[in-house]
């Protein structure tokens, strides 16, 4: 079976509703240069209705940065799966560098996290993974990316409504990117983990390369065997920059 390359921009704490606007517009005027592209965009939570509203009838998808692992109650400043859903996102999140980081997202809650969105939603759950530099620098990144993994998909038993995000920690913001052999590499790791995991369903699922992704480096990364499309930043801020990765995606 053949996977669809897949391309989501995460707008991460940026965007306003003028680049809703905008960028909707981009992705409508070129859809047919990336036709067999699914798009995805996921804009920070307060903006999901101005995208709603803008791109209501486009082929674009729409995603949520991340979901709080309850379905309801006292967790001020966090949204539910039910809620994201409500805006309108089939896809979610889950475990980026930043919120490991950042904002408590440890290996508990993420596995809570994508066990709630398999089990509690249809919506997609896109686990993020990663190594920093310090790990890939003791030569310790295939073993990062295995606990990760480990960890994340520990209460999973069937491989639907998962994608993979090899995002090294590294690569991201930082305008330094992985060569394409570097991240083939991580990638043909993590499918067989896949494979082994959930057998050729596994193997089958989309795996995206995160980490300085932009139009000039996208064509080179894409074209690598088991990588199938990228989760994209900065880049994907700027609408001419993200119209030409998913261009290159197709
Ligand atoms: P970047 O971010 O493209 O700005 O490096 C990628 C990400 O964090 O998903």
């Amino acid at each position: 079976m053949q996977r669809q390359p897949l391309v989501i921009a995460n707008w991460k704490m940026n965007g306003d509703r003028a680049l809703v606007v905008t960028m909707a517009d981009a992705l409508r005027d070129s859809a047919a240069q990336h036709a067999g592209v699914s798009v995805v965009v996921c804009p920070p939570a307060v903006l999901m209705p101005a995208w709603q509203q803008a791109a209501f009838y486009d082929n674009v998808q729409l995603g949520a940065q991340d979901a709080n692992e309850n379905s309801s109650g006292a967790h001020t400043g966090e949204h539910s799966l039910a809620l994201v859903q409500e805006a309108g996102a089939s896809m979610v999140l889950i475990g980026h560098s930043e919120r490991r980081q950042f904002y408590g997202d440890n290996a508990k809650r993420i596995a809570a996290k994508v066990s709630h969105v398999l089990e509690s939603s249809p919506m997609t759950a896109v686990l993020c993974v990663g190594e920093s530099a310090q790990e890939r620098e003791q030569q310790r990144t295939f073993d990062v990316i295995a606990q990760q993994l480990n960890e994340a998909l520990q209460n999973i038993d069937s491989a639907e409504r998962l994608v993979i995000a090899y995002e090294p920690v590294w690569a991201i913001g930082t305008g330094l990117t992985a060569s394409p052999e570097q991240a083939q590499e991580v990638h043909a790791f993590i499918r067989n983990w896949l494979n082994e995991k959930f057998g050729p369903s596994g193997a089958n699922l989309q795996i995206l390369y995160g980490g300085s992704v932009k139009a000039d480096n996208a064509e080179q990364l894409f074209a690598q065997a088991d990588i199938d499309g990228g989760l994209i930043g900065g880049a994907s801020l700027v609408p001419e920059q993200f119209v030409a990765i998913c261009d290159a995606a197709q």
